[in-house]
């Protein structure tokens, strides 16, 4: 029987994806040929490059003026193509630093100009989301993070910036809707909601780019992606197609806002049941709280074994929280079907009856 797969990332994929995934890998559109031993710039692959963007393009509703990309080199390297990209020679730029990968994506910007931080939430390691911050107008650009994977934490509301706006979404996009518009950049590595690791999605806005008057290394400028229509090299051609059917997949299932509410479901039913469970603690503030990412803690650390055999024999796996905040986390991104988080919550209603 198929776990119940509640890992943060590389995660849980739609079943019928991976089925149509595999039949490709042998045998591509009955060409008797593989996905991954055609050329790229071949017909049928060509198809899959185009179809993958128009379904980011529908299921966002991407405006005119962006461009749709897939790239390499992870969520990661976006924290340095952003500033290369958008920070003028001697520039600054302001981020909030609510986690690992903001504080990651912080220290890229640092490299090329001044950077200044607004919202800080690492003096209770990341617990909250922080709110109210001015964003000085004469920055090159702001910096977020929507949902920090490993603290459980999300933006439910995004501030209007008097500059440029860009937003790390790796670990919620296509989670709920947003407004494409009010950004400049979104990026998303595929591995948390929309297919394998190894292609990084960015939808950027044509006009702000080319401003900078730096000198940008080939490979780093979104420029050269857009010119070539993410083909100016071999593309990931298996993450891009996995990713084309995760996003058909999703398509099928009703679109983002369909998703949106049994996500919603799935985390009202969770977060309900550590609330009121006396055994259980949510370790995010309350109104801050991942759709995607939940983190909790078992009041009593002695009743970890007798948890960790009932949730091992309910064929769970993936939630043992991230190293730097311990407990649990349960990753409950789309692909997961309400059933597992049932059997998740089952599990903890029994070890409060033991
Ligand atoms: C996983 C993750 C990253 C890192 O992604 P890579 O593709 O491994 O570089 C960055 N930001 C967020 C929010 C993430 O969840």
């Amino acid at each position: 029987m198929k776990k119940h797969n509640f890992s943060a990332g590389p995660c849980i994929l739609p079943q019928e994806v991976l089925k149509q995934a595999s039949d490709a890998i042998l045998n591509f559109n009955n060409d008797n040929l593989s996905l991954i031993e055609i050329s790229h710039r071949s017909k049928p692959f060509v198809a899959v490059m185009s179809k993958a963007i128009d379904l980011v393009k529908q299921l966002l509703s991407v405006p005119k003026g962006y461009s749709v990309l897939f790239l390499q080199g992870g969520a990661s390297m976006e924290f340095l193509m952003v500033p290369l990209n958008l920070m003028r020679i001697n520039g600054k730029a302001v981020y909030t630093n609510t986690g690992v990968w903001a504080k990651k994506a912080i220290a890229e910007a640092k490299r090329l100009g001044e950077v200044i931080v607004v919202g800080d939430s690492s003096d209770t390691n990341y617990s909250y989301i922080p709110k109210g911050y001015e964003i000085p107008s004469d920055a090159d650009y702001f910096h977020c993070t929507s949902n920090n994977t490993i603290y459980g934490t999300q933006m439910k509301e995004f501030p209007t910036s008097p500059t440029l706006m860009v937003c790390d979404m790796s670990s919620d996009i296509f989670s709920r809707t947003v407004n494409v518009s009010e950004f400049d950049i979104i990026y998303a590595g595929a591995q948390k909601n929309m297919g394998p690791a190894g292609t990084t999605l960015v939808i950027v806005k044509n006009e702000v780019l080319g401003k900078t008057g730096r000198n940008i290394p080939t490979m780093l400028d979104y420029n050269t992606h857009i010119s070539k229509g993410s083909m100016f090299n071999t593309p990931p051609v298996f993450p891009i197609y996995v990713s084309m059917l995760t996003l058909q997949w999703l398509k099928d299932f009703g679109g983002v806002e369909a998703i949106e509410k049994v996500n919603q479901k799935k985390a009202d039913l969770l977060y309900g049941e550590i609330d009121r469970n006396p055994l259980f603690k949510g370790t995010a503030a309350k109104e801050d709280r991942s759709n995607m990412n939940v983190c909790f803690l078992l009041n009593d650390s002695s009743k970890e074994d007798a948890f960790n055999t009932l949730w091992n024999a309910a064929g769970i796996s993936g939630i043992k929280g991230h190293r730097s905040v311990g407990g649990y986390r349960a990753s409950i991104y789309n692909a997961m079907p309400i059933e597992s988080v049932q059997v998740l919550v089952k599990i903890m209603k029994t070890l409060e009856q033991n």
